[in-house]
């Protein structure tokens, strides 16, 4: 059968991509398929460029999952011709004794024995005079980690699955999905594919494709604006500047910030990283500065944190994130039908394990398991039950 194939992945972006590169140089026969031609502007991986930490606010538990990635993003980086990642260290802070992500982050790092150092705010101040930290606050500064080049990320892992001979159906949105006890059929509007396994890896859309397969599956996406500002390249250039990601108090609460270095005179850039603007990814308004946060937010920080960084816009992009309702991923097999595995709900900080969540997906679709600990992201977990349970699983 010339449609038959032994592994479809639905959506061939961050983690399908490298799912796909993964299936392909074990011989796998796998065909992926996308809405559009990956890498693109319309899910959530566009924008250049992407922070990988390996100390996580988010919970230890990650820690063992960004080293791995970081493993195999610089495997990747010597076996391909695009640039893949630049390593220039990461930098915490906050308020001392209010802001837990931070205080998580340094507590993985210590338990994980993390090459990082613990600095003052005023120490950070001196060290980057970029930076305007009140002495009040807690930092530190991981040495080994830095940014990843995104949409090169998954251009080089599609050329090598090409490579090892996955085939690609682009620009052809999969519409439905039927699934019997050992195989499955995806249509799409160039045609119906059936395959022995199924990884669905939609991203923003996840939700919306996993209705075909009886799952209600609780992903909120949300209006992501990334902004790059004119700055001075003496002090926030990838020679000295590290990639950010700080907790810090806001007019009404607290909030966190993310951004990189500047490198050929792109500028600095920085988002806000929140989960508010919850949005349809088919009629979302990509236009950034449709919103006049979309800008503001952002420059409001840097005004106070990065004043020298805040200078003119030089762009603007909107992008998605896909939350679940406990904040982690899902990645596991589907609860009734072990033969399609799920990957979901990145949110904001997904792209760092793409490489590992791909090496995990191929895991999971040719064995039925992984050696990774991937426990956390059960989609049996109580946080997700509530809305999983509407759907009558
Ligand atoms: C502004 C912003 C900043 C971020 N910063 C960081 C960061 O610094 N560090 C970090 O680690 N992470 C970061 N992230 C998160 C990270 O980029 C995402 O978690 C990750 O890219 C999600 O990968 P994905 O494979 O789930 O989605 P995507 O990469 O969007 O892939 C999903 C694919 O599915 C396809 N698709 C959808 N529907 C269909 C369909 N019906 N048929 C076929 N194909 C379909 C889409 O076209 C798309 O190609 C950021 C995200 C954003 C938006």
């Amino acid at each position: 059968m010339a449609n038959h194939y032994e592994v479809i992945v639905v959506g061939a972006g961050s983690m399908g991509m490298a799912a796909g590169y993964f299936l392909a140089k074990q011989g796998v026969k796998t065909l992926l398929i996308d809405s559009h031609d990956p890498p693109h502007a319309q899910g959530s991986h566009h924008g250049d460029t992407r922070i990988i930490r390996h100390a996580y606010g988010e919970g230890r538990e990650y820690v063992p999952l960004a080293l791995r990635s970081q493993e195999l993003w610089d495997e990747l980086e010597k076996i391909t011709h695009h640039k893949i990642f630049t390593r220039v260290g990461s930098i915490g802070f906050g308020p001392e004794g209010e802001s837990a992500f931070i205080d998580e982050a340094i507590a993985s790092g210590k338990e994980y024995n993390l090459e990082i150092d613990l600095l003052t705010g005023k120490e950070v101040n001196e060290r980057w005079p970029g930076l305007t930290v009140p002495d009040d606050y807690i930092a530190f500064h991981e040495h080994n980690s830095g940014f990843l080049y995104s949409e090169n990320c998954i251009k080089a892992y599609r050329e090598l699955a090409e490579h090892h001979g996955a085939e690609f159906s682009v620009n052809n949105p999969v519409v439905d999905i039927e699934v019997f006890n050992d195989s499955v059929k995806v249509v799409t509007d160039k045609g119906t594919f059936t395959a022995d396994k199924l990884i669905l890896s939609g991203g923003a859309w996840n939700g919306k494709i996993a209705k075909s397969l009886n799952l209600n599956l609780p992903i909120t996406p949300t209006r992501q604006p990334v902004a790059w500002f004119e700055a001075d390249e003496s002090l926030y250039s990838t020679n000295s500047f590290p990639t950010f990601m700080v907790e810090v108090p806001t007019e009404t609460s607290k909030a966190i910030y993310y951004g990189f270095p500047t490198f050929n005179g792109c500028g600095v850039k920085a988002g806000r990283h929140e989960y508010i603007d919850e949005i349809d990814p088919d009629t979302m308004n990509r236009d950034f500065g449709s919103d006049e946060n979309d800008e503001g937010h952002i420059r409001e920080f840097l005004e106070r944190f990065m004043p020298q960084a805040a200078g003119k816009l030089n762009r603007g992009a909107i992008c998605i994130y896909s939350r679940t309702p406990d904040g982690h991923f899902i990645i596991d097999k589907h609860p009734e039908h072990p033969h399609i595995s799920i990957a979901a709900g990145f949110a904001g900080h997904g792209f760092k394990f793409a490489s590992v969540v791909g090496e995990v997906l191929s895991q999971l679709a040719v064995s039925g398991e992984t050696p990774h600990d991937i426990s956390i992201f059960s989609i049996n977990r109580p946080a997700l039950k509530p809305q999983l349970e509407t759907a009558g699983l």
